[in-house]
């Protein structure tokens, strides 16, 4: 998805994770980088200008957290506001409280309505639910029998009345029909022009008057970029869409209609079709999408959880006990569970930028019981011993893993281990000044 846009945003953005320190002059750069792709991608000019005038307002003076590196920050906010942009959160389907829960597909000719019907109804009966798909496409030849062949291959009933019959007349007595047989939705199918014009509009209008559906989806296809865009505007002005699918964004899309959409007509974006294949529709996720975008979505869960988890407070407490060299070991347990709190190890050593260009790292696994092990030794041991292990001797060492239920030979380890450890951190931490928050402006 969005290759273009992905690649020239992944190359800025690893320009600037390759710094410790940004100047003022780099983050300018950056944005000039970012402005030019989502131009290139055809995005809207003035949501591009918009988009960019939010980040810098927000980088500007911004703290940093100490975990994050400025380059990092300046992903991150890149990533808030491109996911603010395609609408924030997920845009969840409509249930009707009284079933069937009617949804009426729009828009032009050949966008993938009648695919997309197919592959919402298909979704809906993964769900357990027992979907009816209409056939009100009555002018395109063979319009019905590609809704019936898709219905046979799913396995789920259509309903249609030939092409004699107006729309209307047909979605009415489909929704009847449902009533009767027990479907909880009824997905009606309607025609498209290749243009917009007023006889469509005005046909749309009136199956929607007469069975006041509970979602208006219109179907766009990526492809068209900004046109899709325009059109979404104007099936919006007339029918009040309640929400967009996405089309073709398998395809080679330059990106500037899932960008725009939402920004320029207010429809959450629901759904993306993502092939041809029957279950190659994704519920639209804004905040995975900008992910992909930014080809960053691990590093970007290892930001957030490191946000989330690393108390800064206690982060600076501990940075100046290793200052000190009185480091002990319920400072060792506590930072082991902090660590431990974003998720299993391998999972975390897995996001770190560039881990899945290290070759073996997939196949490492963290032992975990090891950790679990060496939780309970620090456990078992008094809280003189926990601050001075010094004092640790034979007979300690014997008693301890009997608390544990593990052997001498690692209790021994771990001991040497934390020596070791604390010299280190004598050599390391006695060099350097404390480093505080950094500021950054653009
Ligand atoms: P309609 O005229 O709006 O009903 O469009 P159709 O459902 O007949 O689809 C038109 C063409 O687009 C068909 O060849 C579909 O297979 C194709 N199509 C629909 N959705 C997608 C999609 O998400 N990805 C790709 N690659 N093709 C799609
Ligand atoms: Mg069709």
């Amino acid at each position: 998805v969005f290759q273009g846009l992905a690649d020239r945003l992944q190359q800025t953005f690893s320009k600037l994770k390759r710094k410790g320190k940004l100047t003022e002059a780099d983050v300018k750069e950056a944005m000039r980088e970012v402005r030019l792709a989502l131009l290139e991608a055809d995005v809207n000019f003035k949501i591009v200008k918009q988009f960019i005038d939010k980040v810098k307002e927000r980088a500007v003076g911004q703290e940093v957290l100490n975990s994050l590196t400025p380059g990092q920050q300046v992903i991150k906010l890149v990533n808030e506001e491109l996911t603010e942009l395609m609408g924030g959160t997920q845009s969840k389907l409509a249930i009707s409280s009284s079933p069937p829960t009617i949804i009426m597909m729009v828009g032009l000719q050949g966008a993938g309505k009648t695919t997309t019907s197919g592959k919402l109804a298909n979704h809906l009966k993964k769900q357990n639910r027992r979907p009816l798909l209409v056939a009100c496409d009555i002018y395109r030849p063979a319009a019905i029998k590609q809704l019936q062949v898709l219905g046979e291959q799913l396995d789920i009933p259509v309903f249609n009345m030939g092409d004699k019959n107006s729309p209307v007349n047909i979605a009415k007595a489909a929704v009847e029909h449902a009533k009767h047989h027990g479907n909880d939705y009824v997905i009606i199918d309607t025609a498209g022009r290749l243009h917009i014009d007023e006889k469509l509009m005005d046909e749309l209008v009136a199956v929607r008057d007469n069975v006041s559906p509970d979602e208006i989806l219109l179907v766009v296809d990526a492809m068209t970029g900004q046109d899709a865009v325009n059109v979404a505007e104007s099936f919006n002005e007339q029918l009040s869409l309640s929400g967009v699918v996405l089309t073709k964004l398998d395809g080679d899309t330059r990106g500037g209609a899932a960008l725009s959409v939402k920004s320029v007509t207010g429809c959450p974006i629901k759904f993306a079709g993502m092939g041809e294949k029957l279950d190659a529709l994704e519920p639209f996720h804004p905040d995975r999408m900008a992910s992909r975008i930014l080809g960053m979505g691990d590093v970007l869960s290892l930001i957030e959880k490191a946000q989330t988890n690393i108390d800064e407070e206690k982060a600076k407490e501990l940075e100046k006990k290793m200052r000190n060299a009185d480091f002990t070991f319920d400072d060792f347990l506590d930072q082991m569970e902090q660590v431990r709190n974003m998720g299993p190890l391998d999972q975390v050593l897995g996001m770190m930028p560039g881990a899945n260009k290290i070759k073996g790292l997939k196949n490492m696994q963290v032992d975990e019981k090891q950790l679990t092990h060496v939780e309970a030794i620090i456990k078992s041991m008094t809280k003189e011993e926990k601050q001075k292990p010094e004092i640790i001797n034979a007979s300690r060492r014997k008693r301890i893993a009997a608390g544990s239920g593990t052997q001498v030979q690692e209790v021994n380890r771990l001991l040497k281990q934390f020596s070791d450890m604390k010299k280190m951190m004598k050599q390391f931490t006695g060099s350097q000044k404390g480093k505080g928050k950094k500021k950054f402006k653009l």
